[in-house]
C-alpha cells in the first residue's frame, strides 16, 4: 500500500488494471444476436437441466463435454467463477453455495486422511468445521499463528498435508507472510490454501505469492451488497479437479441467480474496495485519538505488529477495523448507541457493520481460548462501508460519547 495507506495501482506489467478487467470480465458469455450484437451483461441461465437435440449430444453431456445438470455446472455460475479466477490470475475457478461450502469441500478434497495446519485467528465457522466435523471424516487439524512464520513452520508435523491461512486474521487483523508460507509449502511438499475473503483480489493475489488454492466467501466483498451467499475456490485446473467432483457429490454448487447477482457486484469491487479502504485508514487514525478507545487494530497504523508486512504485501490495508474498549460494558454501550453502522453479522458490504466477537463470532470458544487469542469482552469489529466518511466518523464519536 502507499505511504498514505491508499491503494496502489495494480502492478502486473502489460495487463489492464483490475477496475477495467472487473467491469469487462462480467460481460463474458453475453448472448450473440443475428447481426453479432450482444447483450450488455452476462445472461442469467436459471435452469436445473439442459435439453439435447439428439442422442449424440446427450451422450456427450453424460461424458462431461456438454452441460448436464446445474448441480454440476451452469453457464452463469461458471461465468462468475471465471471472472473471479481472472482477477486472481488463476487458471480456473469453482463456485460454491457459500464460503463454508468452498472451505469444507477444499479441505476435505485436499487433506482428508491427513492433517491441516491452520492459522490461529481464522473464521469461527472454519474452526468449528476443523474441530467438530473434520475428526468424524478423517480430517485432523492443529493451529499455530501463521503471522509468525518460524512458529508456523515449526508446527508442521509428519501428517501435515495442508497449510490453511487467512490473509488478515479475525478479529485482530494479523498479516501472514504469504510468500514465505508458499516457500514453506513447496519445501515440505504441502498444499497452501489461502482464504482471502477479507482482502479480495484488489488487495492481494495469493496465487502470485505461492498459494495453491485461494478461497473466498463471495457473500462479502466480491458481491458486496449483502444480498448473496456464495463461495469461490480458484487455482490451477489440476488443483481444482478433486474439488469439482466432490462439489458435485456434496451438491454444493452456487445457485445461478446468486452467481448473477455476485457477478453484478463484482463489477464495482475495485471501486468499493478503494473507497472502503480509504475510509478505514481515516477512521482508524481518528479512533486512535478518541477517549475510551484503548487500542485500534488496523494494518495502516504504525503501531500494528504487521504494519511493515502489510505495506509490502497488500495494495491497501483493508476495510476492517477492530477496536478495544475498556470492558464488556463499554462495548455494549457503544453497540447499543451506534446508528449509521448496523448491528449485524458478516462484513464487506456497502453498509458499515459492527459485531461484538466475544458474544457473537467467537461465542463458541471458552473464556480461556478467547483470552489466549486476545478476544477481550471490550473488543468490537467494524466493517467499513461506502457511506460518507464524515457520517461514519460522527457516528463513532457519538457512540463513544466523544
Ligand atoms: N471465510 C471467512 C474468512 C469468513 O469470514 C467467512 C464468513 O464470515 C467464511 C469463510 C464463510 O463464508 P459464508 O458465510 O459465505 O459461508
Amino acid at each position: 500500500m502507499g505511504a498514505d495507506g491508499k491503494a496502489k495501482p495494480p502492478s502486473s506489467p502489460g495487463r489492464q488494471g483490475l477496475a477495467t478487467r472487473a467491469v469487462h470480465v462480467a460481460r463474458e458469455g453475453a448472448p450473440l444476436g443475428p447481426r453479432g450484437e450482444r447483450a450488455g451483461t452476462a445472461p442469467l441461465v436459471q435452469t436445473a437441466n439442459y435439453v439435447y437435440p439428439d442422442a449424440d449430444v446427450a451422450a456427450s453431456a453424460a461424458g462431461g463435454e456438454a452441460f448436464l445438470y446445474t448441480r454440476q455446472a451452469n453457464p452463469t455460475t461458471d461465468g462468475f467463477a471465471r471472472a473471479v479466477a481472472e482477477l486472481e490470475g488463476a487458471e480456473a475457478g469453482l463456485c460454491f453455495a457459500s464460503g463454508m461450502a468452498a472451505v469444507a469441500t477444499t479441505l476435505f478434497a485436499t487433506a482428508a486422511g491427513g492433517e491441516v495446519l491452520a492459522s490461529e485467528g481464522i473464521y469461527g465457522g472454519t474452526t468449528e468445521l476443523l474441530s467438530q466435523l473434520g475428526p468424524r471424516f478423517g480430517l485432523r487439524a492443529r493451529a499455530a499463528p501463521a503471522w509468525d512464520t518460524a512458529a508456523f513452520a515449526a508446527a508442521v508435523g509428519p501428517d501435515t498435508k495442508v497449510l490453511l491461512v487467512e490473509t488478515l486474521s479475525n478479529p485482530l487483523l494479523r498479516v501472514p507472510d504469504l510468500r514465505a508460507l508458499g516457500e514453506l509449502a513447496r519445501a515440505r511438499g504441502l498444499t497452501l490454501i489461502v482464504d482471502s475473503t477479507f482482502t479480495s483480489p484488489c488487495l492481494v493475489r495469493p496465487l502470485e505469492l505461492g498459494a495453491h488454492v485461494v478461497l473466498h466467501s463471495a457473500s462479502k466483498y466480491l458481491s458486496g451488497h449483502g444480498d448473496v451467499v456464495g463461495g469461490i475456490a480458484a487455482g490451477a485446473e489440476a488443483a481444482l479437479g478433486p474439488l469439482r467432483s466432490m462439489r458435485t457429490m456434496l451438491g454444493g454448487n452456487m445457485d445461478p441467480f446468486a452467481a448473477w447477482l455476485a457477478l453484478r457486484g463484482l463489477r464495482t469491487l475495485p471501486l468499493r474496495m478503494k473507497r472502503q479502504c480509504e475510509s478505514a485508514v481515516l477512521l482508524a487514525a481518528v479512533l486512535e485519538t478518541l477517549p475510551g478507545v484503548v487500542r485500534v487494530h488496523h494494518p495502516s497504523l504504525p503501531g500494528h505488529p504487521d504494519h511493515g508486512r502489510a505495506r509490502a504485501q497488500l495494495d491497501a490495508p483493508g476495510a476492517m477495523i477492530t477496536i478495544q474498549l475498556a470492558d464488556g460494558a463499554a462495548a455494549r454501550r457503544f453497540y447499543d448507541r451506534i446508528r449509521v453502522f448496523v448491528r449485524a453479522a458478516s462484513l464487506g458490504e456497502v453498509v458499515s457493520l459492527v459485531t461484538h466477537p466475544a458474544t457473537f463470532s467467537h461465542k463458541g470458544l471458552t473464556a480461556e481460548e478467547r483470552a489466549r487469542l486476545g478476544i477481550d469482552d471490550g473488543l468490537l469489529r467494524l466493517s467499513v462501508g461506502i457511506e460518507d466518511v464524515a457520517d461514519l466518523e460522527a457516528d463513532l464519536r457519538q457512540a463513544l460519547g466523544a
